[in-house]
This record gives C-alpha cells, sequence and structure tokens, in this order.
C-alpha cells in the first residue's frame, strides 16, 4: 500500500454507517456520510459545506441515492477537523438509526399528511429505550406528495393513507411501498407505538437483527387489501408542487466539485432562493423560485454542471463511485456511464433504470434492474433484469465494442414506438449474450 493510501486502524466494522464521528475506510481515503438535521440549508450552509470538502476531502461532495451527503479522501485528523468545521458553520447533523422522510415533508400541499413530527416521534422513542439497532437500519415516514419516498426500500416502513376516518399510517416491513409486507394501520399515535414496539422486538433478536427477520411467525401480516402509492418522479428540472414549483438539480453521477457546489450557492443566493434541500436520487431540490429566477437558476446549474434536463440519458442511470473512489471497484463506473451513454442511445429515452456497479455488492441500486452492468474479475458482466450480485450473462474486456455491438442489435430489431423492456424480452438472453460477447 501506498503511503498516501496507508489508512488509520479502521474505526468501525464495514458494513456501519460512516457518520462524522465514525468514517469508513474506502479506496480514497475515508468516507463520512452526513444528514443534516434541518430540512434545507442556506445557500450560506452549502458554501461552507463545499470549503470544507475542499479542505479537508477530495474537493468532491456526493449526494447519495438516499439524498445524504458525502464527503471522501479524509484523514482521521482532517475528518476531525471537517466535524469541527460543520460545527462552527452552524449544521447540525442526525445520527443513529436514519428515520427518513420526504424531501418536500411540510411544504407539498399534495401529501396525505407531514412525516416530519411521526419521524421525531420514533426519533425520540429509539433515544429515550436506548435500543441497539443494526447501523444500516432505515425507517421510512412516507407522508406521501409529488417526491413520496414510494420507491425507497427500508427496513420498517410507515406510509399515509387518507382513509373515511381521516389519515391513517400503514406500517410494513423489509421494502419499498409496492414490495414491504403491511403488518398494521393505525392513526399517528398508535402507529409510533407500534413501530417502537417493532424496533424493541429487532433490538432484542440482535444488533445485526434487519426488518426481514420480523417474518411472519413473528409479526403476521396485515389482512385486507392495500392501496399502492404511484411511482415518484426523479427530481430533476423544475416540478409543480402546489400552486408553485421547485427544481430539481441532479449531480452527475451523483457528485459535483466544490467549486461549482459554491458558484451554484453564490448565483441561488444572488436569484433569491432562500434554501437548498437534499433529495433521493442524487439530487438537490430549490423551493421557491418562480418566473425569470427560476429560469436563470436552471441556467446557472446547468452551467456550473448540475442536470437541468429531465430526459438527459444518464438520469436513467444507477452508479456507484466503482475504482475511482472504492477500493473494491473493479472498473470506473463513471467512465463505463459515459461509455454507454455515447455508444448505446437505443438504452435510453423513456428507459427503465441501468445501474453500472464497480462490483457484485451493488451499492449504488440494490434491487435488480432492466440492465446492470457490473465490475467482475473478468471484466465487465451484463446482467438483463437482474442485481450486481447476480451470474452475469456475458462478460466482456472491451466494453466499447460490446456497447457498439448491442446498440447496433437494439436498433435493427427495434420495432416502432417499442419499449426497451419488451425489445429485451423479445430478442431473449443468447441474442443479448452473443451480441455482447462479439459472436453475433
Ligand atoms: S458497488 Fe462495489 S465498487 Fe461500488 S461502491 Fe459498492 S463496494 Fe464500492
Amino acid at each position: 500500500m501506498s503511503a498516501a493510501l496507508r489508512l488509520p486502524p479502521p474505526p468501525v466494522r464495514r458494513g456501519a454507517c460512516p457518520s462524522v464521528a465514525a468514517p469508513m475506510p474506502t479506496g480514497d481515503g475515508l468516507l463520512v456520510r452526513l444528514r443534516p438535521r434541518a430540512a434545507g440549508l442556506s445557500p450560506e450552509k452549502w458554501r461552507a459545506i463545499a470549503a470544507l470538502a475542499r479542505r479537508h476531502g477530495n474537493g468532491l461532495v456526493e449526494v447519495t441515492a438516499r439524498g445524504n451527503l458525502q464527503i471522501r479522501g479524509l484523514t482521521a485528523d482532517s475528518a476531525r477537523m471537517l466535524a469541527s468545521g460543520l460545527d462552527a458553520a452552524d449544521i447540525a447533523l442526525r445520527s443513529g438509526t436514519a428515520i427518513e422522510v420526504p424531501p418536500l415533508s411540510g411544504l407539498d400541499p399534495s401529501e396525505a399528511a407531514d412525516a416530519t413530527p411521526v419521524a421525531a416521534a420514533i426519533e425520540a422513542a429509539i433515544a429515550a429505550r436506548g435500543f441497539a439497532l443494526a447501523p444500516k437500519l432505515a425507517v421510512v415516514v412516507d407522508g406521501g406528495g409529488v417526491l413520496s419516498l414510494a420507491d425507497m426500500v427500508a427496513d420498517l416502513r410507515l406510509d399515509a393513507e387518507r382513509t373515511a376516518e381521516g389519515v391513517m399510517w400503514r406500517i410494513s416491513t423489509a421494502g419499498d411501498a409496492f414490495s414491504a409486507r403491511p403488518v398494521a394501520r393505525a392513526d399517528a399515535a398508535d402507529a409510533v407505538e407500534t413501530v417502537v414496539g417493532l424496533l424493541g422486538l429487532l433490538a432484542a433478536l440482535g444488533p445485526a437483527a434487519r426488518g426481514r427477520d420480523l417474518g411472519e411467525a413473528l409479526v403476521p401480516a396485515l389482512a385486507g387489501p392495500t392501496v399502492r402509492p404511484s411511482l415518484p418522479p426523479v427530481p430533476v428540472g423544475p416540478i409543480a408542487v402546489g400552486a408553485g414549483q421547485v427544481l430539481g438539480l441532479r449531480l452527475p453521477y451523483g457528485r459535483i466539485h466544490a467549486d461549482r457546489l459554491e458558484g451554484l450557492a453564490n448565483d441561488l443566493e444572488r436569484l433569491g432562493a432562500t434554501e437548498i434541500r437534499l433529495a433521493p436520487h442524487r439530487a438537490l431540490l430549490v423551493p421557491g423560485l418562480a418566473g425569470e429566477a427560476l429560469a436563470a437558476t436552471i441556467r446557472a446549474a446547468a452551467a456550473h454542471g448540475f442536470r437541468t434536463d429531465p430526459d438527459a440519458p444518464g438520469n436513467a442511470i444507477s452508479v456507484c463511485a466503482g475504482s475511482a473512489g472504492c477500493a473494491s471497484g473493479l472498473i470506473d463506473t463513471h467512465a463505463v456511464a459515459d461509455l454507454l451513454v455515447a455508444e448505446a442511445p437505443s438504452l435510453f429515452g423513456g428507459a427503465p433504470g441501468i445501474h453500472i456497479s464497480g462490483c457484485a455488492k451493488g451499492c449504488a441500486h440494490p434491487a435488480a434492474a432492466a440492465v446492470t452492468l457490473a465490475g467482475s474479475a473478468g471484466g465487465l458482466g451484463l446482467v438483463p433484469g437482474g442485481r450486481a450480485g447476480d451470474e452475469p450473462l456475458a462478460v466482456t474486456d472491451d466494453a466499447a465494442a460490446a456497447f457498439a455491438r448491442l446498440e447496433a442489435l437494439l436498433s435493427r430489431e427495434r420495432a416502432p414506438g417499442e419499449p426497451l423492456d419488451s425489445l429485451l424480452d423479445r430478442l431473449g438472453r443468447s441474442r443479448l449474450k452473443a451480441a455482447f460477447q462479439g459472436r453475433t
């Protein structure tokens, strides 16, 4: 190991969440994941974050798929200085079990309920009882609305439902709003008690227990039909919320240089924005702008390198840090993503999700995707309709040529207006394999 990469003993075991007090070793020094306590931060505070990332980290600021902030390239000393700097900038952070609410909670008139007080009650109850829970355990409290968390996988979910009796919360285990197993329905006060009871059960099962361990024998499923919500949009570009608009800005592949973030914060302040919120899908949200200020913000954000076009092909790709920022990365995921956009445009444009993973772990998208490309010891693996950890259908060591052949097959065979997933199904695994591996 080179001197530059020599790291102090790992302060936390791998698999734990790398908070600012317990950073995690990666291929690019230490990493911290930050969950600001405030829903939105002022442009001034974003400038402070950019300055701290530049001074103490590798100069890049990341937003994760779950809407957390990440700074990499730290040492044990610089991580401590980062923590002091955040404190000096008056940026309070959450710690402990992640309790996630939609990014526009309390701002969106279309939500069934404001999830914030319910989340606060659960957080307070966990602290009061001192539960020792699995480090990566996540609770989603989803009040609904335009940018709901319906697609967010969690150990425990609370989903607000409008009923004849008022708002009720559906409690379910292990999954997103479509796949989680409903186990109870209650008003807000009883829902908090029920979830705290389930967390107590998990604590009793041990510090590694997750929502999936609450099986039918322990917690019987709720009988009766369940109303499933619709899928929220990826927050890119202007999004109608109530009578106004919220601007979604996506970080390309989830990361942006601190200089660009600082430039955005300066421009947003000049244009009248008072807060910027973190959002799932590696995005930032800017509420409160309209008319020419909104249009000028879109232009400024694009000039700083943020994605503002909801139809940009790269929006469809989930990408992890890859070999550029993770010791386990076997491929440069960002370079592969750029190559895929350039060489295989038929995979984009209304396409379902594409996942490019540095290794079989699949951090950026643990679920199956329409097309997964994962790094392996043998090269780049293609997994149609599967997860990064699934056996690849085909492996190549020449991605550019494989993508060009795939593009030729897809563009030649596609019927007018045919969706990508139907085309992939119709072509079948053997033709996809032959195209990817170069035996057409
Ligand atoms: S999927 Fe692999 S390469 Fe990508 S961040 Fe996770 S461990 Fe690292």
